[in-house]
């Protein structure tokens, strides 16, 4: 094989990113207005089969600006997998609130739903779900968990762009979610983040809270903090061309998860995120648990670099990390615990190639024997 290295996930610009970013430049509209921005914003939430959208900076600030528009504060509780990228549990410090950190379910690595209740106490607001590496989540449980006790439900669906519930969409089952357009998510904006809900006075508050807090009837008159949270016309711009190529992107995704999966048969000691009958997921990256034949995976991920193929080892839990082992040392984690020792993400980018897709199973299911 060719002068090789094996991303775990680039991106892949094959439509009209260069052609409209050019007209960014072109016309001087670079910032933060300009024509891109409506365009993206207005796509997205289509896509989403969702009322609102608002384009931000990042999938982290979403997160942030979702949590200020549900009134999130000090001393509130927000229900959060323990399994997640740290971005979803921070998000919660932020507004000096508390994550309340919840184990996963064995078999779709999820938020597990009977786990909820235990932890719901007089403080608690919300469910943040995350759909882990594209998974849906199983939401029809937590909605119904939700709705005993008076609680929203927020999507963290970073990883999960057009993944599908039961035939839904994520994005809009939640009252509010958000995404996010990092450089190895399914479609990208360079740094880029998007909140999506269907109700109009969150969207309204938020709209407000991302541009300084001004107030939409009385220009620079600020009656509140409120932040920059804007995404550029530029990246607004790349998304808007990623958009329009999103069947293609999704469908990527989809090849390689299934070409691996053909690949890992019961003798190889590889197991591939199972996809529920109910879901559709978007395989941002395939992700696979090692079973005992293997060494110690850090170890695995090291001789795969070795054989120019980059890998990516499973989030830490939140239980473990320094803000968060409080929790892990009041309750156990058992099923993050495990997926998270013996989990590794595999390349995904759009454009990988059967050859090589193979020289990564091959190469992987070589370690294992
Ligand atoms: C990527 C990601 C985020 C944060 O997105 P950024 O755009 O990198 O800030 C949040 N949550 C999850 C689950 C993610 O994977």
């Amino acid at each position: 094989m060719k002068d090789l290295f094996i991303p775990v996930a680039a991106p892949v610009f094959n439509g009209n990113e260069k052609k409209y970013v050019d007209d960014c430049i072109d016309s001087t509209w670079v910032s933060s207005a300009g024509k891109y921005i409506k365009q993206f914003e207005d796509g997205f939430a289509d896509f989403c089969h969702a009322k609102h959208a608002l384009s931000c900076s990042n999938g982290t600030v979403a997160l942030h600006l979702a949590l200020m528009g549900l009134e999130v504060g000090p001393g509130d509780e927000v229900i959060v997998p323990t399994f997640t990228y740290v971005a979803s549990a921070n998000s919660v410090m932020y507004c000096g609130a508390t994550p309340v950190l919840v184990d996963s379910e064995p078999d779709t690595w999820n938020l597990d739903p009977t786990k909820i209740e235990e932890v719901i106490t007089t403080r608690t607001k919300g469910i943040m779900v995350v759909h882990v590496f594209g998974h849906p989540v199983d939401m029809d449980p937590i909605m119904e968990v939700a709705r005993k006790h008076g609680l929203w439900v927020m999507e963290d669906a970073a990883e999960a762009h057009g993944a599908e519930y039961k035939g839904q969409r994520v994005g809009s089952i939640g009252l509010i979610s958000t995404f996010s357009f990092f450089g190895n998510k399914v479609i990208t904006t360079g740094e880029g983040g998007m909140v999506v809900t269907n109700d109009d006075a969150l969207a309204a508050r938020m709209r407000q809270l991302k541009g300084q807090g001004m107030d939409p009837q009385r220009r620079y008159w600020f009656p509140m903090i409120g932040y920059n949270y804007r995404m550029t016309n530029i990246e607004a711009a790349i998304g808007l061309a990623q958009l329009e190529n999103f069947d293609w992107h999704f469908a990527q995704r989809r090849r390689i998860a299934e070409h691996y999966g053909r690949r890992f048969d019961k003798g190889t000691g590889v197991t591939i995120q199972p996809e529920k009958p109910w879901a559709r997921s978007s395989y941002w990256m395939t992700s696979v648990l090692l079973d005992d034949n293997f060494p110690a995976r850090d170890f695995v991920i090291q001789k795969m670099a070795e054989a120019k193929i980059e890998t990516r080892p499973f989030f830490y839990p939140m239980h473990v990390l320094p803000m968060y082992c409080e929790q892990g040392k009041q309750r156990s984690f058992p099923v993050a615990d495990h997926i998270s020792a013996r989990g590794m993400n595999l390349p995904s980018s759009g454009n990988l190639t059967a050859e090589e897709i193979d020289y990564v199973c091959d190469t992987l299911i070589q370690l294992g024997k």
